[in-house]
């Protein structure tokens, strides 16, 4: 849901959603940058300063992935530990629900690096929006990520249209407009135009992040990831300032 939806102020949302919430996320990039030895990336890499480096850090870490050198940074008990009570990751995903997309892996992060929302299709509904506000207005992630992939069952049941049982269906309405989009075109051609649709939502819905990407604080970026390469391509790249 979203906090106007509730009748209550941005300040008294985020108030709610925790202690955490008292950190600004000026503040929380202070912080990220001082938790940073030994934080993400390869021992001994940096919290990425700026959004522009953070997408960047997303995508280099997909490469080393694909290329069979993954590093695997930040995935011991003891990172875990050093992390105890605070976060500071510099980047939000939006990812499918897919068991085959784990968004840590795919792009070689770990513990506390990645604030990761999932849900089948990729859809940005509102306690998607809400989650990635938190990310980055009170958490500080710099990058945020709509990541689809091929052959994504969501996509290709909407496609299809099909009757299915309980709230299946659900999905349908936030997926059905890049159907149209893309007629006559492939599953991966939807799966593509529904990166494109759910990146718009995220940008026109959610005031908080209008104001972050307005104020230079955010980029957003849309992805696919495939699963023959291990790569994820560029579906919709942040304008560049
Ligand atoms: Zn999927």
């Amino acid at each position: 849901m979203e906090p106007q939806e509730q009748g209550i102020s941005r300040r008294q949302w985020l108030a709610r959603m925790g202690a955490a919430a008292v950190v600004p996320a000026a503040a929380a990039g202070v912080l990220a940058a001082q938790q940073s030895h030994g934080g993400h990336g390869a021992p001994g890499a940096r919290t990425p300063a700026t959004p522009e480096a953070a997408l960047r850090s997303l995508m280099e870490g997909n490469r080393r992935f694909a290329q069979g050198r993954a590093n695997n940074p930040n995935r011991t008990l003891a990172r875990l530990q050093e992390l105890g009570t605070r976060q500071a990751p510099f980047a939000a995903v939006l990812a499918c629900a897919d068991s085959r997309l784990p968004v840590e892996i795919l792009f070689d992060q770990g513990f506390g690096d990645v604030f990761v929302t999932r849900v089948a299709g990729n859809i940005a509904t509102s306690e998607v929006i809400g989650s990635l506000e938190y990310a980055t207005e009170v958490l500080g992630a710099k990058v945020v990520m709509v990541l689809g992939h091929s052959a994504c069952g969501a996509v290709k049941a909407t496609m299809d249209g099909q009757v299915v049982p309980g709230q299946i269906g659900s999905l349908y309405p936030y997926i059905h407009p890049a159907v149209e989009d893309a007629r006559g075109r492939g599953v991966d051609a939807v799966v593509e135009e529904n990166v494109r649709n759910q990146v718009d939502i995220l940008r026109a819905a959610s005031p908080v992040l209008a104001s972050a990407l307005r104020g230079g604080k955010v980029v957003v970026a849309g992805g696919m990831f495939n699963f023959r390469t291990g790569l994820v391509t560029p579906v919709v790249s942040p304008p560049r300032t």
